[in-house]
């Protein structure tokens, strides 16, 4: 082991480095600042909304979850404050089967989405499980996917199962 003094101490977190989730919401206010944005109450009661949340959320349950707390809320307020947090990297949105929206909270890696049209459940899918996909749109058309904006829809296994081996469960 050299010592060659070479200790990474107090260096700042790096766009797609693993984030210090507290450090990264601790900067909002300077940050939405910068955006034009003024740090007010709303603005403020919907980070602490998103700080408390895990996995997906729709903008509309964000609306009702600080409204539960400010019966002010105004809707509009809320989804500009999203699309404004979007671009700095805070949160990312995909799209469930049916077009919503969905907003995921500092998302650690770009990932798509299976949902089951039976159950309403819905899972992540990592980009080793769609590689291959990925690489045949890139060699095949030059296209880059956007890993965050693929959503499958299909059946279970728990679902599948119900019915037998693999056989459709007719109602
Ligand atoms: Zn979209
Ligand atoms: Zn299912
Ligand atoms: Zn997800």
């Amino acid at each position: 082991m050299s010592a060659s003094g070479s200790r990474r101490l107090g260096v700042p977190p790096t766009p797609g480095a693993a984030w210090d989730r507290s450090g990264a919401w601790a900067s909002i206010p300077e940050r939405l600042r910068e955006q034009g944005l003024r740090w007010t109450p709303q603005r403020r009661l919907l980070v602490e909304v998103l700080a408390q949340t895990d996995g997906h959320v729709t903008g509309g349950e964000l609306v009702e979850r600080c409204r539960e707390a400010d019966t002010t809320t105004i809707p509009s307020t809320v989804y500009r404050t999203l699309d404004v947090l979007e671009e700095l990297g805070l949160i990312r949105h995909c799209h469930g089967v049916d077009g919503r929206e969905e907003f995921h909270v500092l998302p650690e890696t770009e990932h798509g989405h299976a949902y089951c049209n039976e159950c309403g459940r819905s899972w992540d899918v990592e980009v080793e499980e769609v590689g291959a996909m990925l690489a045949s749109f890139q060699e095949r058309r030059g296209f880059e996917v956007d890993l965050s904006h693929l959503t499958v829809a299909g059946r279970c296994r728990d679902c599948r199962g119900a019915g037998g081996t693999g056989e459709a469960a007719v109602e």
